[in-house]
């Protein structure tokens, strides 16, 4: 395993265990700050990862077109050091997926992060010990672990999702999920190539992909509202301010309803006329990004009748775009714009003018089958060479699901999350002492500023296990009653938005069979007021042992 020869824990060559102070699960933007920060209260820190590298999201989504469809650069990336951020230049404004990538293999190096991380080394078990206050730990090779704190920076969109759809697995062309792309060159030249799916992933990859397969059939279930994200080469001025500004500019992301340093408007869509709004949603348009979603009025997001005046906006773009007019019908949504994830892209609607472009509306075409030669629908067969499936994610929770933790008693998450994904914070649960997760459900995650936010839960979380060690206790962890008040919490305040109305993969209708429930903190950075409170309080709704763990026979060996 890479790495492993400097590190001062060694693996054991005798199979006896290994003990640290904390294990974080996942080297992405979260796991790799974790390891930063509590490396350096002075902690021992293992990290594990499946991948062969750093990067979590951004080392397996190498899909052609991947990148930062957030607020971008200098703004999407970590922003704890001054010098890191002077010393690295971004060359856009929406970095590609190698660009991030290169950037959080630099701060890997920058911070000598890699010498405790263990690489291509899936955690396959995890279970406290009551009578250790341990974490008990097995990775995908055999190893035994303990540790005191398990921290779970699994990734909210990290366990991929493969549909049932009958017969996929005998399809005989190349088959590719965007989250689980290959590291070789993937050629889509000569081939006739089907995309299933249009959320962000398909509508990156699509034009891509366009421009090099002989043929390209997208088969779409939800049509979507996308912007166009107006990605260009970092103007030197934003640059300059931002390294001469950065505390205050930190300060000003912190306190965001994103967690960037963007304008959000505060007034009413019934506050200008029509040609008011027309006027403005062309300009945000134009601007490009997520300005004409959060720039525009501040009720796009909660009131029906203002949302609808930016969909027909959209509607109406795409139907000036899309030269054909039924291949525009099918590409109009007709949900609440903005309430599944946001779409930015470059040249997504523009794609199906092209004569090798087909797409196929499976509300009125649904698939039936995947044949080994393609894909039949209810009215046709496409023959295709490769399939890419750009199907997505089980969002927020299928990672720490698939981890399945077992707590007290031998409980499983499972278990415990059938009915509700209850959390306190977004980062504890009852019955899981002195487990931590980063961007679990119930916190800010994917509509947040992510690295930010994951600095933030971070230092919260270096907070409360130094807490712990002043005060001589062993194990926190939540009351069933904190939960059950930050689940209200939460749902509130989602429920004042449109958000829970449409299916998205935020409520978990994407996955059949999960339950549904919207699991983003929607408060921004009132979340981050709330943990402060919560420390400032002694840990409120927290309840402590004290400290009596005793390493048993076992785990001493
Ligand atoms: P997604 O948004 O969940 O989209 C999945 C697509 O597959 C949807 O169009 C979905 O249709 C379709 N689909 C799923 N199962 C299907 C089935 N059985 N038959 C036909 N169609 C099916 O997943 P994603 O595009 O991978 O994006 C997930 C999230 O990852 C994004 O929303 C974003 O937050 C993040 N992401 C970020 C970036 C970036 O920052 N650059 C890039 C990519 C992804 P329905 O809509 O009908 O369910």
């Amino acid at each position: 395993m890479a790495h492993m020869d400097q590190h001062s824990h060694k693996p054991k060559e005798n199979g006896a265990v290994e003990h640290y102070d904390v294990v974080v699960i996942g080297a992405g933007f979260g796991g790799l700050y974790a390891l930063h920060h509590l490396r350096g209260m002075g902690l021992s820190v293992r990290v594990y990862d499946g991948a062969a590298g750093v990067g979590g999201t951004w080392w397996w989504n190498r899909y052609p077109g991947a990148r930062v469809d957030f607020p971008g650069s200098p703004f999407y990336c970590y922003t704890f050091s001054e010098e890191l951020v002077r010393e690295w230049d971004w060359p856009e404004t929406q970095p590609d997926q190698p660009s991030v990538l290169a950037y959080l293999e630099y701060v890997a190096d920058r911070f000598d992060l890699r010498r405790d991380i263990q690489f291509e080394t899936w955690m396959r078990d995890a279970c406290y010990d009551e009578e250790a206050q341990r974490w008990r730990l097995e990775t995908s090779a055999g190893e035994r672990i303990s540790a005191q704190f398990l921290i779970c920076a699994v990734g909210t969109l990290s366990a991929t999702h493969k549909p049932d759809i009958p017969g996929l697995d005998t399809f005989a062309g190349e088959c590719y999920h965007t989250g689980r792309w290959p590291h070789e060159p993937v050629s889509f030249a000569g081939k006739r190539v089907g995309v299933i799916g249009t959320g962000s992933s398909g509508v990156q990859s699509i034009p891509e992909i366009a421009r090099e397969a002989a043929y390209l059939t997208v088969f779409q279930r939800t049509p979507q509202y996308s912007i166009p994200v107006r990605n260009r080469p970092m103007d030197p001025e934003v640059v300059r301010q931002a390294r001469e500004n950065w505390a205050a500019i930190r300060a000003k992301m912190t306190a965001s309803p994103l967690g960037a340093p963007f304008e959000v408007s505060e007034r009413s869509a019934f506050e200008d006329t029509p040609e008011q709004r027309q006027a403005l949603y062309e300009e945000l348009w134009q601007k490009g990004g997520f300005h004409i979603l959060f720039g525009s009025y501040a009720d796009i997001l909660t009131n029906k009748e203002a949302n609808r005046t930016l969909a027909d906006f959209v509607r109406g773009k795409i139907g000036e775009i899309v030269r054909d007019p039924a291949t525009a019908e099918k590409l109009m949504p007709d949900y609440y714009l903005g309430t599944k994830r946001q779409l930015l892209d470059d040249g997504y609607y523009e794609t199906f003018n092209r004569d090798n472009v087909a797409l196929v509306d499976l509300r009125q075409d649904p698939i039936q089958e995947i044949l080994p030669e393609g894909v039949r629908t209810a009215n046709s067969e496409h023959l295709l060479d490769m399939l890419v499936l750009a199907t997505g994610f089980d969002a927020i929770t299928g990672a720490l699901l698939r981890l399945n933790p077992r707590g007290r008693g031998g409980a499983s998450l499972e278990e415990k999350w059938r009915t509700r994904f209850d959390s306190y914070l977004g980062m504890t649960v009852a019955d899981f002492p002195n487990l931590f997760m980063i961007h679990g459900p119930g916190s800010p995650s994917v509509l947040f500023n992510m690295p930010l936010g994951a600095e933030l839960e971070s230092a919260w979380i270096g907070d409360c296990v130094r807490y712990l060690r002043t005060h001589g206790l062993g194990a926190i962890e939540p009351t069933p009653d904190a939960e059950q008040r930050w689940d209200r919490e939460v749902a509130g305040i989602a429920n004042e938005t449109l958000y829970p109305l449409t299916d998205s993969w935020y409520t978990g209708a994407n996955i059949p069979g999960k339950h549904r429930q919207f699991c983003v903190y929607l408060g921004g950075p009132d979340y981050f007021r709330r943990l402060a409170e919560v420390a400032a309080q002694g840990y409120e709704g927290f309840v402590f042992e004290p400290e009596y763990g005793q390493l048993t026979e076992e785990l001493a060996s």
